[in-house]
């Protein structure tokens, strides 16, 4: 007997399995938002061995229920409005699952010409969709690609950054300890992290200060990267956000833009969360400036329906990026990549093999189309401004932060850190609605981020309802 799964029972099995998560969506609003496990409690309800023989797929969908599912914290849920989203739909299920079915591996154009090709397609596409400047359509001198995470587009905006400034020899020869980089000092970490890996180190990333609403103010960066040059040290990079972690700031990309251009600065715009909101022309002012940028990313597995996970990055120069990450053993060899007619992805970021992620972005954006998207957006940001409106109108509260988007910062004017810690615990800990908290001018802030795909405004109404509770 072979130990396979035939066809058939794949076919009966893979039924049982989304019929099984349709059911989880029909009742995801009924589990505790937030996992309730205690540390260990799910290692503990598994066997600590496993099995020598195998088992049935019925049982492996039991335990998943009687053992995984406590331990599941429901990013799904619209109760939840923690971090930021990692929202996902059907659509981009069904493309996950494509993905897995195909098994491709697409590190060439060669092993898998789909998989390259619809990618670059998509990519264009959004450049559009998003209004994001020409320079980085594939069809130019630029071009796009799936990263995992925004924290890998940003290692890679470092990466190829340094090798432009240093004629495409450090790649080579190693760190100039001269080389300095500049952010703010509300700069996602993984800036920081990209730093310390790159070997360019964290300290000599500076975090510039930022104004009253958390945007970075460019006369600092000027200022910094004067006296650094005046130091003997070379600026190459600097990193602007658009809607920042902890508030959603907007750091002013054009000014920034510009003191790049005149010192010879990279210019990377993260715009991890926020990004998708420039689906909507009335939201594209916040990214003004943008054509200055040498590389933009953005996280479709964020706000903009896509599962987890797919970062999309575009650069205005993609010879910079592919020569700083490009090496060709003689395995890779072959006609295609010599012919320069294609792209290899494998040259757009620091991994070799890659998945087939553009199949979940493209069915999304063929479900919803641009306007069905549209129209979501506008409504998170609707419920979003609704809900700072009845927090600035209450007395016993107060916004923390601007709202340019869909999160909220807030909190309780009275009772100082301690009372406002007290509320996020009361509230996660009723199961029915999950937040999580910042630091903002030095005191503990409630963040309530709208972007889940099933949030609606009966369950801000509720959030509201159980926050203003004595
Ligand atoms: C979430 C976020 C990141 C990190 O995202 P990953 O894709 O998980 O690496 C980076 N920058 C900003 C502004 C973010 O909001």
């Amino acid at each position: 007997m072979t130990a396979h799964m035939t066809p058939d029972d794949f076919r009966r099995h893979g039924k049982a399995l989304i019929d099984w998560i349709a059911d989880y969506y029909e009742q995801i609003e009924t589990y505790p938002v937030l996992s309730q496990a205690a540390p260990g409690s799910i290692r503990a309800a598994l066997p600590e061995g496993p099995p020598q023989e195998g088992e049935p797929f019925a049982a492996m969908l039991a335990d998943v229920e009687r053992a995984i599912l406590p331990g599941i914290t429901h990013w799904q849920s619209p109760n939840f409005f923690a971090y930021f989203p990692a929202n996902a739909s059907f659509p981009a299920i069904l493309g996950e699952l494509l993905s897995a079915g195909l098994g491709v591996q697409g590190m060439l154009w060669q092993t898998s010409p789909a998989c390259t090709e619809l990618e670059t397609l998509v990519l264009d596409w959004l450049v559009g969709m998003l209004g994001l400047p020409e320079a980085f359509l594939s069809t130019g001198t630029g071009g796009g690609v799936i990263q995992d995470t925004a924290s890998s587009a940003v290692l890679a905006a470092l990466l190829a950054a340094r090798e432009r400034a240093t004629g495409y020899s450090n790649v080579e020869s190693g760190n100039d300890p001269r080389l300095r980089a500049y952010c703010s000092t509300q700069t996602h970490s993984s800036a920081s992290k990209a730093a310390g890996v790159m070997g360019l180190g964290r300290a000599n990333l500076r975090a510039i200060a930022v104004d009253a609403t958390y945007a970075m103010r460019p006369e600092a960066l000027r200022a910094a990267v004067e006296a650094d040059l005046a130091a003997g040290l070379r600026p190459f990079f600097v990193c602007a956000t658009v809607g920042t972690t902890s508030s959603t700031a907007i750091d002013p990309v054009r000014a920034i833009g510009d003191i790049a251009r005149e010192f010879g600065l990279w210019l990377h715009v993260d715009a991890a969360m926020a990004g998708t909101a420039a689906l909507c022309p009335e939201f594209r002012g916040l990214q003004d400036g943008l054509e200055l940028a040498d590389s933009y990313a953005f996280n479709p597995h964020k706000w903009m329906f896509t599962n987890f996970d797919c970062d999309c990055m575009w650069v205005a120069d993609r010879a910079a990026l592919i020569r700083a990450l490009t090496i060709l053993p003689d395995y890779l060899k072959n006609t295609a990549t010599a012919s320069g007619a294609v792209i290899d992805y494998r040259d757009w970021h620091v991994q070799l093999g890659r998945r087939f992620r553009a199949l979940k972005l493209w069915f999304v954006i063929r479900h919803y189309g641009v306007v069905g998207l549209q129209a979501l957006v506008r409504e998170h940001v609707r419920l979003a401004q609704q809900f700072a409106a009845w927090v600035a109108a209450d007395p016993r509260f107060e916004l923390a932060a601007p709202v340019p988007l869909n999160l909220v910062c807030f909190r309780l004017r009275e009772g100082g850190d301690d009372a406002n810690r007290a509320l996020l615990e009361r509230l996660n800990a009723s199961g029915k609605l999950y937040l999580t908290h910042t630091v903002l001018g030095g005191q503990y802030t409630l963040r309530l981020s709208i972007g889940g795909t099933l949030t609606e405004e009966r369950h801000v109404q509720a959030a509201w309802a159980m926050i203003r509770e004595p």
